[in-house]
């Protein structure tokens, strides 16, 4: 920021002194290109995407998103959200600075446990609230650029064949993603089929990882490592279900293919006991499930002190989730992986920004635009609302 203008040092300090005057939220229902198909419940049209805005004094406003992704680990809904964020956490947000996100955070972990998804619109709202109401991005709130782009993976959802497996890759391919996470874990004998078909289609341009969403029995997971073992696979994602850390841990030491932990980690207590238990040697963390970028950095603090791997992802979500983690991830100091991320870009219909976030490769360039750098497509919230 430029001091020694007399102007822009004026709008800085009435910038700090801003207070916040309401939380608003925007329920909304966005459509997906087609329904995506994990192993965990039945394939789904939309994505419930609730994002809270919060306006202030100085009339800037800022916005972060959260998901009702209503799978392993979430039990949010929009409705529940909605309740928490206007009952439960508007008084204690209202009034406040901006600035003051460490007391915000800590009294709405106080007032509602285990809220983590609803806690996360909020957490990137005063990321982008304090942005823009300094002039500067986010990332350099978060402690500046270590890095110049973000890369991300792509994520292959279940198909009803190979044939539509391999087309669906084909296209992300095309599109320059050299890095798939493949879902797995409703069939086991054509998860094995995808793997080596993919292995074969691609060879060693592209890494491979699989995911079952926690949707796996032991045995078939310890087979489905045993067959996917020869064909390089970069790491396993919650094989199975979010509760079973030990089956975790014992199931890891069999495998000589790297675990990574995710339905099954929401806060820093999770993340110990997955430490203590090894039950996973990487995590992917996630804007909405695990709080946005003020509770995500914690978890990557710990997992980079125990020497885990750390995916960036996030549920499919819009440009919004997107950015705050490309944000969180142009700031970090440490070693990042591909995570999925931007999964929402390439899945969902629409957007809701009037300009979505491009993707380079599978690369994240994040601007120098104040805040989160993106605004809100008026016409299309109105359209996209969900009634709660
Ligand atoms: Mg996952």
């Amino acid at each position: 920021m430029d001091m020694s203008n007399p102007a822009r040092s004026r709008a800085a300090q009435a910038g700090i002194a801003a207070k916040i005057t309401r939380v608003e939220t925007l329920p909304l229902r966005v459509p997906l290109k087609v329904p995506v198909k994990i192993a965990a419940g039945g394939a789904r049209p939309d994505v419930e995407v609730m994002l809270v805005r919060l306006h202030s004094d100085a009339g800037v406003s800022g916005v972060g998103e959260t998901q009702a992704w209503r799978r392993q680990g979430s039990d949010a809904t929009l409705a529940s959200l909605k309740s928490a964020i206007e009952g439960q956490f508007a008084p204690l947000i209202v009034g406040r600075s901006p600035f003051d996100i460490a007391p915000i955070m800590k009294s709405m972990a106080a007032t509602s446990g285990h809220s983590r998804y609803a806690q996360a619109p909020v957490s990137d709202a005063l990321y982008d609230l304090q942005g823009k109401l300094l002039g500067v991005p986010v990332y350099q709130l978060l402690g500046g650029r270590c890095r110049d782009k973000v890369d991300s993976c792509a994520v292959l959802y279940l198909h009803p064949g190979l044939d539509a497996t391999l087309a669906d890759a084909d296209a992300i391919f095309a599109r320059g993603f050299r890095s798939f996470a493949i879902k797995v874990g409703v069939d086991l004998k054509a998860d094995i089929a995808n793997v080596r078909a993919l292995r074969e289609r691609f060879g060693a341009e592209v890494k491979l990882r699989v995911d079952a969403n926690g949707g796996m029995k032991f045995d078939d997971a310890a087979a489905l490592l045993k067959a996917i073992e020869p064909y390089g696979i970069d790491a396993a994602e919650q094989l199975l279900p979010m509760w079973e850390l030990d089956a975790m841990a014992e199931l890891a030491r069999q495998s000589t293919i790297p675990f990574v932990a995710d339905e099954c980690l929401s806060d820093e207590r999770d993340l110990m006991e997955i430490v203590r238990r090894r039950a996973a040697s990487g995590i992917q963390t996630k804007t909405a499930k695990n709080g946005g970028i003020w509770h995500a950095r914690k978890l990557w603090q710990i997992a980079d002190a125990a020497g885990l791997r750390i995916f960036p992802g996030n549920h499919p979500g819009t440009s919004i989730a997107t950015v705050a983690v490309a944000h969180l991830a142009t700031a970090w100091p440490g070693e990042l992986l591909d995570g999925p991320f931007t999964v929402g870009l390439s899945a969902l219909g629409e957007d809701i920004v009037t300009e979505p976030v491009r993707l380079d490769g599978g690369a994240v360039r994040v601007t120098d635009a104040p805040g989160l750098g993106v605004t809100l497509d008026e016409e299309k919230i109105r359209r996209l609302r969900a009634e709660v």
